[in-house]
């Protein structure tokens, strides 16, 4: 897996003289960002799949848990808006190789690539 040049948008702030480890949050969050070190005997955090839900909040009987927005957010740029800078980091993670995000998806661009995109641009509208 390449390395994630993304900041994550939401901190999970887990307060560790309150948090018991019951894993109640592991159960409730479909994404997937909690989980249970056995070795340590503490909880994990995957940041990355956060999308501030807050169920986990809600169902933590402890109340060990917030989430909160992310202070590393890109600064203001007179040229780059906070969407362009990202598809530059995911280019950069790609290797550099130059992507396309056309139709909901990231694709490499090709040749062939390109004449799908070329079709596409002239089929006339309904
Ligand atoms: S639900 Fe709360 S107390 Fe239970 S493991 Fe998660 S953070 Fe800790
Ligand atoms: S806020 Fe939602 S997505 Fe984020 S950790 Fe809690 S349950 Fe999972």
């Amino acid at each position: 897996m390449g390395i994630d040049y993304i900041y994550p948008q939401f901190e999970v702030i887990r307060d560790p003289v309150r948090c018991i480890n019951c894993r109640l949050c592991e159960k409730q969050c479909a994404g997937g960002v909690h989980g249970f070190d056995k070795d340590r005997g503490c909880m994990t955090t995957d940041e990355s799949k956060c999308v501030n839900c807050q169920r986990c909040v809600c169902f933590c009987p402890t109340h060990a848990l917030k989430i909160r927005k992310s202070d590393c957010t890109f600064r203001d740029n007179a040229n780059w808006d906070e969407d362009t800078i990202k598809e530059i980091y995911k280019q950069a993670g790609s290797g550099g190789v130059l992507l396309i995000w056309r139709t909901g998806k990231m694709k490499e661009i090709t040749r062939d690539a390109e004449q799908e995109d070329d079709a596409e641009d002239e089929t006339p509208a309904d």
